[in-house]
């Protein structure tokens, strides 16, 4: 007889300190600068996380280690915001319940510049064409994975490219401390 679906996508909470490995794949591996909050395991055992990057925990992020199926939004369009923890194990167990990719490998913690590469991507990819545009931790949400840092130093980072490079970025200074970043429109010679 087969067993229930449910069987298959118990969540577990995850304790951060947990030193044991994942009995589904053996691994150890706690990617620096989120929490994963809980674990699914979709239809072949692939992993499928619902992790958050605030210091709150507030918001979180479905991503499946089997498929590319990544979102820190509802993917149901009547519900366009971002995921609870009730909503987040909601979509991570509807997809667990139907996905049947094989596991991929964890992602390498890449190094600083590559990392930084990413981070400056995801930057290009705030920017708006006539305005500026905020850039919010959150917009980092989707490529925690494998960015794999801090927002401590997420934040270093955007203000070393506002340093860098003040024709891009700009850090809104509050009593003398960045607060908030924007990403600048690109110059009209620059447009495609
Ligand atoms: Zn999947």
């Amino acid at each position: 007889m087969a067993l229930p679906l449910f069987t298959r996508t118990r969540p577990v909470p995850v304790i951060e300190s947990d030193p044991e490995p994942w009995s589904e794949i053996g691994e150890t591996w706690m990617p620096e600068g989120i929490t994963v909050v809980e674990r699914y395991w979709n239809q072949a055992n692939a992993v499928v996380l619902v992790y958050s990057g605030d210091e709150s925990c507030y918001y979180h992020v479905v991503t499946c280690l089997g498929c590319h199926f990544n979102v820190a939004h509802d993917p149901d369009g009547s519900r366009d915001h971002r995921l609870t923890l009730n909503d987040a194990g909601r979509v991570a167990n509807e997809h667990a319940t139907t996905c049947r990719a094989l596991s991929r490998t964890i992602p390498d913690r890449p190094n600083d510049d590559d990392a930084r590469d990413q981070l400056r991507k995801t930057v290009l990819g705030c920017q708006l064409r006539d305005k500026d545009a905020e850039i919010h931790l959150s917009a980092f949400d989707l490529g925690r994975l494998t960015l794999q840092r801090t927002n401590g130093w997420i934040e270093t980072e955007l203000q070393q490219l506002a340093a860098d490079r003040p024709d891009l970025v700009v850090a809104q200074t509050s009593y003398g401390t960045p607060k908030n970043y924007f990403v600048l429109p690109r110059p009209e010679e620059l447009r495609g």
